[in-house]
């Protein structure tokens, strides 16, 4: 049987990981620092650890006995959360270093590394028509302030842990990743989820009007959370030894994903914008000749097609909170 841990357990994609492997007949360790009523999923027989990773002794307890990693832990979340969050996000540079600290001395054979599309250069982004991102764009290095250095340091030492020590390391840039069991409110959420929730806000409390960040006009591509997670585990059995990009080649603008949300939920809001807003680069999309190459695979799910699975369970969970006099979102914990 094949064994595998996955750090960030409690978040969005590991808790979908998680499931996942568990499907395809794994052992499962899952790790999260958040108290396990905390976690956004929880899945019946996996050995659920309570552990912070930034803790190197911790992580010599959440590697011990296993074979393959998937680190996924970090302090994360949209524009809003990274702009104001800079040192917190630098300091999940700890996890990964003790992560692979601990791998090293303790027999892990292989690691994936959960890097982001921030580590491209920002002058690469300035142009809304963005034709996409290529993996070599990372250098000369630019990247976002914060969280975007740290993963591009910590890809770095995945690569050089592999050249010291052995360790077989695979790593992953996430476009955008979206889908139900995510974050929709409380600061961290990404832009997917918070239309959604603004839309459905109208529908539930008659809120009519749309603060959109920026001028809309920015461009994004989107990954819908089941193409990541076969991502994932693709990267992770492959012998591509170079970061990949993981991420959709859809680009929309922010404007766009507005009316795609619209149409879905089958309103219109007044929109009203704010220069101010942190708003990320101008343009940017994954180019995906190099995973199609080295996989013959690349992720497919039309931005539409995921926009409706993640809106019908965004306004499940409002409704219920609605239901719950809390207006808000409850850290509904989902055990399957
Ligand atoms: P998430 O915030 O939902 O999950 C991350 C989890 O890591 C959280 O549950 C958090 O409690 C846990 N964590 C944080 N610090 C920890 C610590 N010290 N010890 C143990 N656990 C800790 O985020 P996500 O969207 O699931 O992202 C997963 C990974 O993918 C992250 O590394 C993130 O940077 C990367 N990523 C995500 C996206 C995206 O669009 N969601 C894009 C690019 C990269």
């Amino acid at each position: 049987m094949k064994k595998a841990i996955v750090t960030g357990a409690g978040g969005f994609i590991g808790g979908h990981l998680v499931g996942e492997l568990k499907k395809h007949g794994y052992e499962v360790r899952a790790v999260d620092k958040k108290p396990l009523n905390q976690w956004y999923q929880v899945t019946d027989g996996v050995d659920n650890r309570v552990l912070d990773l930034t803790l190197r002794e911790h992580c010599y307890t959440a590697v011990n006995g296993f074979k393959e990693v998937f680190n996924l832990a970090a302090d994360m979340g949209g524009m809003g959360f990274i702009e104001t969050h800079k040192a917190d996000c630098m300091l999940s540079v700890l996890i990964n270093t003790h992560m692979l600290m601990a791998s090293r001395d303790c027999g892990i054979v292989r690691y994936f590394y959960a890097s982001s599309a921030c580590v491209y250069n920002a002058e690469k982004q300035m142009d809304p028509d963005n034709p996409g991102l290529k993996e070599s764009d990372a250098y000369p290095a630019l990247a976002e302030d914060g969280y975007g250095w740290e993963k591009l340091f910590s890809e770095r030492m995945c690569r050089h842990f592999m050249e010291d020590y052995g360790i077989i390391t695979r790593v992953a840039r996430f476009h955008n990743v979206y889908g139900p069991y995510g974050t929709y409110d409380g600061g961290r959420e990404k832009a997917p989820a918070a239309i959604c929730r603004k839309i459905i806000n109208k529908e539930l409390y008659g809120k009519d009007e749309i603060l959109i960040w920026g001028d809309g006009y920015q461009t994004r591509s989107f990954t819908y959370i089941d193409d990541c997670i076969q991502g994932i585990i693709n990267i992770m059995n492959s012998d591509i030894t170079e970061p990949l990009n993981l991420g959709s080649s859809e680009m929309v603008s922010i404007n766009q994903l507005v009316s795609m949300v619209e149409d879905i939920a089958g309103t219109k809001l007044v929109r009203k914008y704010d220069p101010s807003a942190p708003k990320g680069v101008r343009g940017r999309n994954s180019d995906n000749t190099l995973i199609r190459k080295c996989l013959d695979w690349e992720p497919s799910t039309t931005l539409n097609e995921g926009l409706k699975h993640t809106y019908r369970w965004i306004k499940e969970q409002m409704l219920l909170d609605k239901a719950a006099g809390t207006g808000e979102y409850a850290r509904a914990k989902h055990f399957h």
